[in-house]
Formats: structure tokens, sequence, C-alpha cells
């Protein structure tokens, strides 16, 4: 990853524990998984617990992509409501779809609980701020929806969502009790912890600079000269995708999330922000979020600079973000700016393909991928064990590059400021 200022909040448990040498020696895999983020560590648990051989290996620390660098908010669903899952992928894999859809929050929750992960959470549900009449309009669509399936959800008026979020601005919402909030980093590292127990093999700083097919089995060619034979790889560089595989990193646009974190707020403060510990997403077209971390800052992220920060002051849309939410924060000294990258693919769902048999990759999380990536682990790893397609909620699809892909930066920064104006209009 090139450098670039970046300062997370959240830090490296001193209980992780170190995987860099663990590459493991001669005979073919099961199953090579280039990226340890959450999709990939997801799908080496479960492989693993399978009884299949595997072996993963980061280019980085594990944790050190946008795994260990998001905003912690584990929010179920897809960017689509079930109905438009369902009218476009048809009755039975749409209903598949948003039965996988609605479980990706308990894919992350049910884990920290049964495998007593050291990971701080909170529970408390993910509100959808809505900043307009159409936007209140959707939510309650949404709300109409997922209710009629008996989903935890409830629709917020004017009063509740002041008193639940503590914000100015929002004249309504979407509270998601399904949802919650962890600490994102200690979820990647611990993911990776039981991995390991379970029996995968975990690399760090190990990149993958090859792939080849060789009588039935790939070869995995790794930058240091080692070289891995493999019956399946799995490729979940999600928007760290580079060119190992020709037109994938064509296919996505990465953008830059940006966040801050404030100093630890001083109890009285804190207490009139988000007092029941929910998360928050708003209906902005270049959306804000927020949240508080268990050691009671407000971290907040959006939208950033497609180009690399370089100082603190490219943070500084944030901070009257905040701002503008918490007058109350004027002046509270900001201590953590950093930023990492999602990637958008043009019909923001993920894209699964198989260009040949045995070689996967899983890209497009749209910024979601906490409990998307969690849960969709999980099948890829059943998709390994078992070769049966239908273990995947998403078909496979051709690997199909963007037009004019080599273009996205002046087309996403162009599109971003005619956003951002819009957005302003509407306050
Ligand atoms: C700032 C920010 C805030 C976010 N907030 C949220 C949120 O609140 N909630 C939510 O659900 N989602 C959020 N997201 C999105 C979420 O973090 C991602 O969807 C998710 O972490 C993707 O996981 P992943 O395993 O697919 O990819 P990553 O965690 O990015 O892992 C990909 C890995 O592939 C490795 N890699 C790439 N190329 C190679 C190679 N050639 N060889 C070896 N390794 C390679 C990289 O080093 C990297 O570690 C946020 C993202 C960012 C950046």
């Amino acid at each position: 990853m090139p450098a670039a200022f970046s300062d997370p909040i959240w830090r490296k448990p001193q209980t992780a524990p170190a995987f860099q040498s663990e590459l493991s020696a001669g005979g073919a895999l099961d199953a090579v998984i280039v990226g340890g983020g959450i999709m990939g560590l997801s799908t080496a648990l479960h492989a693993a617990r399978a009884g299949l051989s595997v072996q993963v290996l980061d280019a980085g620390a594990i944790g050190q992509g946008a795994s260990g660098l998001n905003g912690g908010q584990v929010i179920p669903g897809l960017k689509y409501d079930p109905e438009w899952l369902i009218e476009h992928f048809g009755k039975e894999r749409g209903e598949g779809l948003v039965d996988f859809a609605a479980s990706t929050a308990d894919a992350v929750f049910d884990l920290i609980r049964d495998e007593k992960l050291a990971v701080p959470f909170t529970r408390s549900g993910w509100i959808q701020a809505a900043h307009t009449e159409t936007a209140l309009r959707a939510a309650a669509d949404r709300d109409r929806q997922w209710r009629s399936r008996g989903a935890d959800v409830k629709l917020l008026d004017r009063v509740e969502i002041a008193a639940m979020t503590g914000a100015k601005g929002y004249i309504g919402g979407w509270l998601d009790r399904r949802a919650g909030a962890i600490d994102p980093l200690s979820y990647t590292l611990e993911l990776a912890r039981i991995a390991s127990a379970a029996g995968a093999k975990i690399a760090e700083r190990q990149k993958v600079v090859k792939l080849a097919r060789d009588a039935g089995l790939l070869r995995v060619a790794i930058q240091l000269g080692a070289e891995l034979r493999a019956k399946s790889v799995v490729l979940a560089t999600n928007a760290y995708t580079d060119g190992l595989l020709p037109g994938l990193a064509q296919t996505i646009v990465p953008l830059h999330s940006f966040q801050i974190a404030t100093a630890p707020l001083p109890a009285e403060l804190a207490a009139s922000i988000l007092p029941g510990g929910q998360a928050v997403s708003d209906s902005r077209r270049i959306l804000v979020y927020c949240r508080k971390s268990a050691d009671g800052r407000l971290v907040l992220g959006g939208r950033g600079r497609m180009t690399l920060p370089s100082s603190a002051s490219d943070w500084a849309h944030l901070e009257r973000a905040l701002v503008r939410l918490y007058p109350a924060l004027a002046g509270v000294t900001i201590e953590k700016r950093w930023f990492g990258r999602v990637a958008m693919t043009p019909d923001h769902l993920p894209h699964l393909h198989e260009p040949e048999r045995g070689l996967l990759a899983v890209v497009g999380c749209q910024g979601r991928g906490v409990g998307l990536m969690s849960a969709l682990g999980k099948r890829m790893a059943s998709y390994l064990a078992t070769g049966d397609i239908r273990r995947l909620p998403f078909p496979f699809s051709p690997i199909r590059p963007i037009p004019f892909h080599a273009f996205r930066q002046v087309g996403v920064a162009t599109t971003i400021a005619w956003y951002r104006m819009l957005d302003a209009f509407e306050r």
C-alpha cells in the first residue's frame, strides 16, 4: 500500500498473534486465499473447519486493508431492498438473497458470541438518518418491506431520531435493531486467530505476483520467491485488487473513505450523543456515518479525496460535518484521522467470478463489507468444500471491465463535487 498520512484509531491488541511466516510446505493445497481481510479470513476459517488445507497470503499485515480500517458498523442487508432483489433476480434466487442479506450481521455477532472473540462490540442497532422527505419516504418503504418479513426494524420520526442521535438536521429515519458496531481491527485479528487455530496457514507480507495453470492445479507465485500449488485460488483483494487477474481491477471503482475520531468525550457530552450506542449513516448522496467507540470518542466518516491525503487539512470536510451535526463538539480535539479504500461496482452489488474452474474472485463490498464479507466467506468456503454452486448467494458473472476505467478518477471526483453541491442545497 502506498505511504500516506493515516493514523487509525483501532489498535492491534497486545494478545494478537504473529502470522509472519506461516507458509505451507510442499504438496498441493485445497485452496490459496489471496487477501487477509474479512473475506479471505472468513473463507479460510470455514474452509479449514470443513477439512480443507488452506493458505492465506496477504501483501501487508493482517488488518491493514479495509477490514482493519473501517467504521465497524455491522449493517445487515444489501444496498437494495427485498422487493427489488426478488424482482431483479427472480423468486427463488431473490428470496435466497433476501435471507442472505438479512443474515449478514448475525454472521458477525454469532461468531463473536460463539467463539468468545475478544472484540469490543455493541448490538443496539443502526440508524439510517433521513435528511429530506424523499429519503424518509424511501425509509418508510424499506421499513414496510423488512417488517413484513419479521425483521426487528422501526421507522423513526423527527422527535425520536433527535433523541436517539442527538444530531441536528434529520427529519426522521429508520432503525434496524439487527445491526451493531464492533472494533474492526480486533475482529479481523480474532478471525485470523481462530482461522489459524482451525488449521489455516496465514502469512503476512507475501504479495502474490502471478497465477498460472499447471496440470489441473493453480500455481501461485509470491514476490519473495516461494511458489504454492492449489486446487483453488480465491482472490479476496476487494478494493486493493491489483493486476493479478487481468481485467478484475477494472471492474470496480475504488473510492477513499476517510474517518476522524475525537478525543474521548467528557461524560456529559458523550451522554447527549448516541446515548443508546447505535451506529448511524445518513441519506445524503455523499453520506456521513458515525458511531461512538468503546473509549467514548465520536468516530465519523465519509468520502475523501481520490488522491492520497498528505495533511490533516484533507479531513477538514469531515470536521465541518461533525460540527454541523453536533454543534456542541465545536472546538473538540480531533485526535485521529485515517482512510482506506472501498470497492464500488456499477450495479452496487458484490461480484463473484470464476473465469476458470477453481479460480475465484470476490469484489465490490460497496462500503458495507463487515457483515457481508463475513457471511459471504462462509458461503465461499462451503462452495470450495462441496463444489455446489447453490451454496453461493450471488451468481457468477463474467469479468466485465468498466468502459473508460482509466478516466474514473476524474469522473468520480466530478460526480462527488456535484453530489456535495446537491446535498448542500438540501440542507
Ligand atoms: C474507511 C472505511 C470505512 C468503512 N466502514 C465500514 C463500515 O462501517 N461497515 C461496513 O460494513 N463496511 C465498512 N467499510 C467497508 C469494509 O471495510 C470492507 O467492505 C471490508 O473490509 C472488505 O473486506 P475484504 O476482506 O474484502 O477486503 P480488505 O480488508 O481490503 O482486504 C484485502 C486484502 O487484499 C490484500 N491484497 C491485495 N492484493 C494482494 C496481492 N497481490 N497479494 C496478497 N495480498 C493482496 C490487501 O493487502 C488487503 O489486506 C469501510 C471501509 C473503509 C475503507
